[in-house]
């Protein structure tokens, strides 16, 4: 059976993780990096490029590099919001048929779940370059404040990249599992999760491999990002006031800020100050400008002073909403990157009264307990139970646009809850049933979900009729209502139709087209190792060719000629089969000159060469040599005599 992958879909990096013989194992990328960036572009022929490569040419090719697009996802296409939510990004955003918030490149409008998906399949294909076989299963994770919607589009997206997700789990919970597999006992844990885009705060009760999430809160628009975006609003900022210059309109500019301002804020993590330098940023009438910043820790963290303050509110609210204070904790987990400022770390240490857990990998321990959950669904890892809520309340619209929830936040999932209804008005023979999502008491205040429409009710005076609404969560935390006409016996079912995120034909539509281009990347990528190895093929045969070419027969000379004009011609037009029929061509023309050398070798006087080894051939009967493969690895020398 193949395995099951443990995947951390971050807002700026993503991981992925295995269970191995029993224990968890991070897998590196083929750059030996244990994340990857979350970052999507195409290139000048539109070909995809995903991952580090993606982020190294985002200076160049802004407009083309997708970054945070998990900050998009499964959200509704609302001007200011978007405007807040993702900054000094060069790509547009726009408004889908459907209303979401889409990414367009080149006048092609791409959703963010395809976006994901992109991603998701890199780290599908990292885990099957790694384990050697393909990959199908995963467990993919979300910030806990994800609402339904949110994890909607974050299945899609699974589906899209060809996985099929076990289970959505949330951030936090998994770092809680990774952190407490194999601990016995009782103990009460605090997560405090703060990402590149996302802020999530869960509370949990560990019992002998009872994991149970008593609450959990956040903030979907808190993150690394907004850290980023208050560095770079300040070095724009004292820019103009040094040089009068305007960067925010030059987009190649812009990039290479917000690279500025994140390297700055990582930093400043470790120093108390740091210089901020991009030579050549712009240039005016009297020649070219250096942007050339000194920035200190203090200064800093009183740029984003205010951020650091939202970080309170949602610990205190699930503290409380676990009915629990900051002393009865045992222990206060820190996950993502951003907790390692360390104006981050002093608030935990304010809001807890406590230092937090050290020897845990903020950017590795959710991969790692996606990994785990994999094992626990399959039946690999015994004993444990993963008890998770819903992070936000579900309910729907009556009377005079007020909120009526059915399942409060912080249930432990799956549940199923369901009330009686009635209708408004005589002789309504529908009803249109408006599900949302949160806490306010103004159905519009709330996140709408979609609608279930019952039809053919009988004719009855207002407030006859009982309609009974069905929510049911399941476990990866997502909706499906059911309405039923109880009063004429007759059962009437509706699942929920969803009022943003993908249609079934559209993801299907998706899957087809990604499944196309996993064919032509195959595709390129089999063009692109025949080219390196005909490449390869015509250095070596141009560098004996130089040294030996005198050796050959006139008519040999002319056919290897022959053969490395026609091979420089396949590697430039690009296209395999002539590539492959070149290769051959060359291989066996080369060959002649490697029996003219050592033909010619054998018939040199013989010497003994420096390290003892005759230059002629070995003597029949003698063992051969070991041949190597190009690209082995070197062994070290010392390794090699210990
Ligand atoms: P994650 O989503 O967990 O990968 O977190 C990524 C966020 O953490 C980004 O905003 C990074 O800039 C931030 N980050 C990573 N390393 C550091 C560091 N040493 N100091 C401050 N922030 C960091």
């Amino acid at each position: 059976m193949s395995k099951v992958i443990g995947i951390d879909l971050g807002t700026t990096n993503s991981c992925v993780a295995v269970m191995e013989a029993g224990d968890p194992l991070v897998i590196p990328n083929d750059e030996g990096s244990r994340t990857t960036p979350s970052v999507v572009a195409f290139g000048k022929d539109n070909e995809r490029l995903v991952g580090q490569i993606a982020r190294r040419q985002a200076v160049t090719n802004g407009n083309k590099t997708i970054a945070v697009a998990k900050r998009l996802i499964g959200r509704r296409f609302i001007e200011d919001e978007v405007q807040t939510t993702v900054k000094h990004v060069g790509y547009k955003i726009v408004e889908a048929d459907n209303g979401d918030a889409w990414v367009r490149v080149d006048n092609r409008d791409y959703s963010p779940a395809q976006i994901s998906a992109m991603v998701l399949e890199r780290m599908k294909s990292i885990a099957e370059a790694y384990l050697g076989e393909k990959v199908t299963q995963a467990v993919v994770t979300v910030p806990a404040y994800f609402n339904d919607a949110q994890r909607q589009a974050t299945k899609d997206a699974s589906k899209i990249a060809g996985l099929d997700v076990l289970r959505i789990i949330n951030e936090p919970t998994a770092a809680a599992l990774a952190y407490g597999l194999g601990r016995q006992g009782h103990e009460r844990v605090a997560v405090f999760d703060l990402g590149g885009g996302t802020f999530d705060i869960s509370v949990l009760e560990i019992d002998n491999g009872v994991f149970d999430v008593r609450s959990t809160n956040g903030d979907t628009f808190l993150g690394g990002e907004d850290f980023d975006n208050r560095i770079a609003r300040w070095m724009i900022d004292r820019f103009k006031a040094e040089h009068g210059i305007d960067l925010t309109t030059d987009a190649v500019a812009m990039q290479r800020i917000k690279e500025g301002a994140e390297k700055a804020k990582h930093e400043l993590s470790s120093a108390t100050d740091t210089e901020i330098h991009l030579p050549f940023i712009c240039s005016s009438a009297s020649g070219p400008k250096h942007l050339s910043q000194e920035l200190t820790r203090s200064q800093m963290e009183g740029l984003v002073a205010d951020l650091i303050d939202r970080l309170e509110a949602p610990c205190r609210q699930a503290l409380d909403d676990a009915r629990m204070t900051a002393d009865e904790l045992d222990a206060i987990l820190l996950v993502g990157g951003m907790t390692r400022m360390a104006r981050v770390q002093d608030k935990v240490v304010e809001i807890f009264g406590k230092q937090p857990e050290r020897g845990i990998n903020p950017d590795e321990v959710v991969a790692v307990g996606a990994a785990i959950q994999g094992s626990v669904l399959r039946g690999e890892v015994k004993g444990v139970i993963l008890l998770d809520v819903t992070p936000l309340s579900l309910g729907l619209e009556t009377q005079g646009g007020l909120f009526e929830p059915i399942i409060t936040r912080n249930t432990t999932i799956p549940c199923k809850k369901s009330k009686i209804f009635t209708t408004a008005q005589d002789n309504q023979d529908m009803v249109r049933v408006h599900v949302l999502q949160g806490e306010r008491e103004m159905a519009e205040d709330n996140t709408s979900l979609g609608f279930v429409e019952l039809h053919g009710l009988p004719p009855a005076p207002r407030g006859l009729p009982e309609i009974e609404v069905t929510f049911e969560l399941d476990t990866n935390g997502i909706l499906q209502v059911h309405a039923k006409d109880r009063g004429t016996g007759k059962a009437q079912t509706a699942k929920i139709v969803s009022t943003s995120g993908l249609a079934e034909a559209d993801v299907q539509k998706m899957v087809t087209e990604a499944e196309q281009y996993r064919k032509s990347d195959r595709e390129r990528r089999a063009a692109t190792e025949a080219r390196n190895r005909l490449d390869g093929l015509l250095y070596t045969t141009r560098r004996s060719m130089d040294e030996y070419g005198p050796l050959l027969s006139p008519q040999d000379s002319s056919i290897l000629k022959d053969a490395l004009y026609q091979s420089d011609r396949a590697v430039d037009s690009g296209d395999l089969r002539l590539i492959a029929t070149a290769h051959e061509n060359l291989a066996m023309a080369s060959q002649r000159l490697a029996e003219s050398i050592y033909s010619a070798a054998r018939m040199a006087p013989q010497e003994e060469d420096e390290m003892g080894f005759g230059s002629a051939p070995a003597p029949v009967g003698r063992a051969p040599r070991p041949t190597l493969d190009i690209g082995t690895d070197i062994i070290d020398d010392e390794e090699e005599n210990n």
